[in-house]
């Protein structure tokens, strides 16, 4: 296995010292080009371990690597041109007139040289479909193109890791499935690791790995199938689970054997087909 781009090793965190602590020893580790999905409930720490992870805030105590980099106040700039963030709400991310004046923002921070600049910024629109509007002005964007511009705008600083922070939460299912496709083809082209925290379950179904957060505490962990498989655990923390697993736990319930865990209506219906030819 590769060396971890990520990890927290019993990581503690609150806010304020008179509070309980939010995160409650929490270990994980994430590989180079590997897609996590975190979920839990609202409060059981998501948002916290993304500001985590790119020193927005700091332990209390545990550690946390990026990188190869231990996070901490001098390393702060360094970790943060690895890990882009991308939020909830587009109209909270622009800072420019136009698209092309926000995405080349986080570039001159960085004091990039004007030639560079330009050619970094014509890539990353480039690279999320977004090249005909770098003219534009964000505030006339769809909110699906608002958040392809501010992956663009994270992208354009070479992050060896993106976080999106419920970024497709305020879309429509179209504005969903446009970043989705934006963000797997950066991947394959970038080798980009990705985090996703979310509450769609579509979204989680893409990951390759999914950490599940309750009350500050890593509950489960595991390939989404192996997640969704352990509907009981879910439940016990009322979570929901997607529609395919709540029908073949059903299914199974009135005693039809269903081998496998189904992640989609293609694969139960394949189960259901080749049951039936047995019979
Ligand atoms: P999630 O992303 O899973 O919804 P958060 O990480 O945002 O959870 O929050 C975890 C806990 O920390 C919650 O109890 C929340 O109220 C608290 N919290 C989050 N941000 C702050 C803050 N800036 N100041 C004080 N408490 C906070």
């Amino acid at each position: 296995m590769d060396k971890p781009l990520v990890s927290f090793k019993d990581v503690e965190f609150k806010y304020r010292t008179d509070e309980p602590l939010v995160l409650k020893g929490v270990n994980f580790t994430i590989q180079p080009k590997e897609w996590v999905a975190i979920i839990g409930h609202n409060g059981s720490g998501k948002s916290t371990i993304a500001k985590l992870m790119n020193g927005l805030i700091f332990p209390q105590s545990g550690s946390i690597q990026v990188g190869g980099l231990s996070v901490s106040e001098e390393t702060i700039w360094d970790i943060r041109s690895k890990v882009g963030m991308v939020f909830q709400n587009p109209d909270n991310q622009f800072v420019g007139t136009t698209v092309k004046d926000d995405v080349a923002f986080g570039l001159e921070n960085r004091g990039v040289p004007r030639l560079d600049m330009i050619q970094r910024i014509e890539e990353s629109l480039k690279a999320v479909g977004m090249e005909a509007y770098a003219n534009h002005e964000p505030h006339r964007l769809s909110g699906g193109q608002k958040q392809r511009v501010a992956i663009a705008s994270v992208m354009a600083v070479a992050p060896e890791i993106v976080i999106l922070d419920e970024a497709t939460a305020m879309l429509d299912p179209r504005g969903r499935k446009e970043i989705l496709s934006t963000i797997q083809n950066l991947r394959k082209e970038k080798e980009l690791a990705v985090v996703t925290i979310t509450h769609d379950l579509q979204e989680v179904m893409l990951a390759d790995r999914v950490i599940v957060m309750n009350q500050g505490e890593k509950w489960l962990e595991g390939s989404p199938r192996e997640i969704f498989s352990s509907s009981n655990e879910l439940k016990e923390i009322g979570l929901d689970i997607p529609f395919v697993t709540k029908v073949t736990d059903d299914l199974r319930n009135i005693g039809v054997t269903i081998e496998g865990e189904p992640l989609n209506h293609e694969e139960l219906v394949e189960k259901l087909w080749t049951l039936s030819s047995t019979k």
